[in-house]
């Protein structure tokens, strides 16, 4: 079989010629059909997440050491299982969901694999569908995506999922609270498309490339503003019943400075981005205010089946994708890193 590889951190992928995969235990084997490339796997390639302050996450320190098979949006056919795998859908095509923990730990025996002290993720401590074939360490991870656009259903497994996480932790709350979303890039665009899915009417997006309003207002942001302008605070107080709820998609301390700033009294702000930064947190206000300060971190094994679901019920607005043969992954990487990707770009395997 043939994989895309990181062979050395920062450099290009190389494509590599290996044996497929045989299932153990309870093990399936999957033929990947797409994969989404997600722009994670920029910094990954690179061997580091910037945390901004000058600090960094390199992976070496997550016990990662090339070569290292990326793709973590990886949909596919069942080919074959392990002994202890009983009635495996084989030659069904299936969604992955890929925030695989130990299997073993209380929160992966409750189905909160995403929450596992010791993560082993497809497509970043495990291989992934960067390459031609992939084991799925159990069938719980199979996804019954029949109906979506198999060129697309693979973006749920992050970006859909990652969103609609962080769109629950804003529940319970009227469809007419305000949610002000911060960031239009990728992750933003799906934000805002998800909340309209979930019923919200009152969608703000805060995003400093005015460039990229028209795409958020398509899909359902009911207002769009500049957060650097010195109007922005008073915009934001100025929204009928005040602001209810935050989703950081960026993370950073001028996005969570306004997004607190911005809360109502008893409102929450769910960080998600990455991007990196700190702020000081005054106790008094925040216990006077009654506020929430959450992170949000991908989703669960049955959050990611309710969001195929959603997208099934034809709620869920499709943002744009592109698809380009495995063998520009690695370009297409450069391309996101440049910022010149509208939308997202899928690996198409068959
Ligand atoms: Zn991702
Ligand atoms: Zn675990």
């Amino acid at each position: 079989m043939i994989s895309y590889d990181i062979q050395e951190w920062g450099k290009p992928l190389q494509q590599a010629i290996k044996a497929q995969p045989v299932p153990q235990g309870t093990e399936v084997l999957i033929q990947v059909k797409y994969c989404g490339i997600c722009h994670s796997d920029v910094h990954i390639r690179d061997g580091y997440f910037d945390l901004g302050g000058g600090k960094k996450f390199h992976m070496s320190e997550r016990g990662m050491k090339p070569p290292v098979t990326m793709g973590h949006e990886p949909f596919g056919t069942v080919i074959s299982a392990g002994p202890q795998v009983q009635n495996a859908p084989v030659g069904q095509d299936v969604l992955i969901y890929p925030w695989t923990g130990c299997g073993e730990c209380p929160r992966c025996l409750e189905g909160m694999d995403n929450w596992c002290p010791t993560p082993r993720f497809l497509g970043i401590q495990r291989p992934g569908g960067y390459g031609q074939y992939m084991l799925v360490p159990h069938p719980r991870y199979l996804i019954d995506a029949s109906g979506l656009d198999p060129a697309y259903a693979p973006v749920l497994a992050c970006s859909g999922l990652t969103t609609y996480s962080a769109a629950r932790k804003l529940m319970p709350c009227a469809p007419s609270d305000a949610i002000v979303v911060m960031g239009a890039g990728g992750l933003g665009l799906m934000a805002v498309a998800m909340l309209k899915a979930l019923g919200h009417q009152q969608i703000v997006v805060c995003e400093i490339d005015a460039r990229k309003w028209p795409a958020a207002q398509a899909l359902g942001a009911q207002l769009t503003l500049d957060p650097s302008q010195p109007d922005a605070a008073a915009q934001l107080a100025a929204l009928p019943g005040g602001v209810w709820g935050v989703l950081d998609l960026v993370g950073a301390q001028a996005t969570a400075t306004l997004g607190l700033a911005a809360l109502r009294k008893g409102g929450r702000y769910v960080v998600v981005g990455l991007y990196g930064g700190e702020i000081p947190l005054s106790l008094v206000p925040m216990a006077q205010r009654a506020i929430t300060v959450q992170g949000s971190y991908v989703g669960s094994p049955q959050e990611l089946r309710e969001v195929v679901a959603l997208a099934q019920s034809g709620r869920l607005a499709r943002t744009p994708t592109q698809v380009c043969p495995p063998s520009q992954i690695s370009d297409a990487l450069d391309q996101l890193k440049a910022g010149q990707v509208i939308g997202r770009m899928v690996a198409q395997w068959v």
